[in-house]
């Protein structure tokens, strides 16, 4: 019996397009001199990220399961760039 364990490839491709949804909706902002993403922390933003993420979830996704990737994404990302001096 064959055991084909599958590695994950749709991880990587789900925070891609969770970050690229709230990049869209203006949730996340990248650092101009290091790229890293950083939380704006305005919750409008936030809001319109998950509206947007309900509207139009991925492939295999249900609506609930984009919105709760989204807001997970954003908590796995901080509010200021690890590498600038802080202020
Ligand atoms: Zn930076």
């Amino acid at each position: 019996m064959p055991t084909t364990t599958k590695r994950r490839p749709t991880f990587q491709t789900l925070r891609g397009w969770a970050i690229s949804v709230l990049h869209e909706a203006g949730a996340i902002r990248e650092c101009e001199e290091h790229g890293w993403m950083r939380d704006r922390m305005d919750p409008h933003a936030r809001e319109h990220a998950v509206a947007i993420a309900r509207q139009e979830p991925p492939a295999g996704l249900s609506a609930d399961a984009a919105a709760a990737e989204v807001r997970e994404v954003l908590d796995s990302i901080g509010d200021s760039c690890p590498e600038c001096p802080p202020q």
